[in-house]
């Protein structure tokens, strides 16, 4: 029996994590929950999963949940996530909240010697460098639950390192593939979160619909697989049935293949190095008989580029892309900015950045702060 505790249980991936947890309780507890404020959805989680202890987020909430809910240890905030995740009961730690917001419980987990399943992407575009260090000291593994990334984990399986030629990162091409920079400047947060092959949070959504989720995840792969920038090729195949692939200097090639669902990565995750059964859709080749690739947009989209050169750059470039990036989708999603408000400010905030090289902790937690308020002063100058 492996012991779980989800951080972000209420949203796509902690809600996808849970129903792969809910067909195999034989073989998973669930130890504890950690949300942000969607108390009313945590309830009929802790009536279902039963865990020892919750962490809400937001103050207010926790209160609400105390009077509601009891003969269960309830937390809240930044240390109330610490809490849930370096408790002895815990084998992995689920990383599936949004944003930078995840990087110390993460490393909380880390140096408590938990397996991490990694959706938390922000997390390694904010300090890659810092938390594989940790993992390695600790000798901790973490395992991918992004797409892409689980496909590569897989493909890499009793390969070597060395031998990785090239990376090929699939991306649907979002919402907006195949549409111009003139056809796109006042598109809505409607638009914009309805993406074609995959239901998610709101927050990935835009990503996925500026590209700088495939940016993200350029980064996020650098890091994981310890490849060169210039070894992560990005390849739109708008079917999304490629998971992403992995080229050896023999130029032989392995990919992942599957329906899009999340529950495949998550799944894996969590019974790593085993495989088991479920009754997921299997894959019919022959309604996919036309898979397609095509490279990238940049001039529509070009916040994939400002990801690549922020880590070419390295220091603490990553961290601040990602934060104004954090912001700037806030504010699109409130309805305070335009769509391409989201890759000029970004550009813009990298450009004022004084980068700080091998960054510690406190640098990262200083710069994330910086562009945040570079952000909020750019907006309220306009
Ligand atoms: P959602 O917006 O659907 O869910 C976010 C979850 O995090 C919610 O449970 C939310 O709680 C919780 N949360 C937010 N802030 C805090 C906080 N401060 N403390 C505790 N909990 C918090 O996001 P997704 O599930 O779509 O994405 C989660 C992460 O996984 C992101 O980093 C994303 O990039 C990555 N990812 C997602 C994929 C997907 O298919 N969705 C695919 C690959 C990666 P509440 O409900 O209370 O707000
Ligand atoms: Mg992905």
């Amino acid at each position: 029996m492996k012991n779980i505790s989800i951080l972000g249980s209420t949203g796509s991936i902690g809600e996808q994590t849970l129903d792969v947890i809910r067909k195999n309780k034989d073989k998973f507890k669930v130890s504890s929950l950690a949300v942000n404020s969607n108390i009313d959805l945590l309830i009929k989680q802790i009536e279902e999963f039963k865990p020892k202890k919750v962490c809400v987020y937001d103050e207010d909430k926790y209160k609400l949940l105390k009077e509601k809910v009891n003969n269960i240890e309830i937390f809240w905030g930044m240390e109330g996530l610490l809490k849930l995740v370096k408790d002895e009961d815990v084998d992995i730690v689920i990383t599936a909240v949004v944003g930078m917001i995840g990087l110390l419980p993460t490393l909380k987990a880390i140096e408590y010697k938990k397996t991490i399943g990694l959706a938390n992407k922000e997390t390694l575009v904010t300090a890659g460098e810092l938390v594989m260090k940790k993992a390695k000291e600790n000798e901790v593994s973490i395992i991918p639950v992004d797409s892409e990334h689980s496909a590569i984990f897989q493909c890499l399986n009793g390969e070597r390192n060395k031998d990785i030629n090239k990376i090929i990162l699939t991306a649907s091409g979002g919402p907006f593939r195949g549409k111009k920079k003139e056809e796109l400047l006042n598109i809505t947060k409607k638009e914009a979160l309805n993406h074609p092959n995959w239901s998610m949070g709101n927050k990935i959504s835009i990503d996925s619909s500026t590209l700088m989720n495939k940016g993200l995840e350029v980064i996020e792969a650098k890091w994981l697989f310890d490849i060169d920038v210039e070894d992560i090729e990005v390849i739109v195949h708008p079917q999304s049935i490629v998971h992403s692939m992995v080229e050896f200097k023999d130029k032989s090639i392995i990919a992942q293949m599957g329906n899009p669902d999340m529950r495949v990565p998550i799944q894996y995750a969590l019974t790593y190095p085993n495989r088991i059964e479920n009754d997921f859709e299997r894959l019919d080749f022959l309604k996919f008989n036309n898979l397609t690739f095509e490279k990238p947009d940049l001039n529509t989209f070009p916040c994939l580029n400002l990801a690549y050169e922020a880590l070419k750059k390295g220091g603490t470039y990553a961290c601040v892309l990602n934060a104004a990036n954090e912001e700037l989708v806030k504010l699109f999603l409130e309805d305070k900015i335009k769509f391409y408000d989201i890759p000029t400010l970004i550009e813009k905030t990298i450009k004022n950045h004084n980068s700080i090289k091998s960054p510690e902790l406190k640098d990262i937690l200083n710069a994330d702060l910086w562009a945040r308020d570079f952000i909020k002063k750019e907006i309220l100058n306009r």
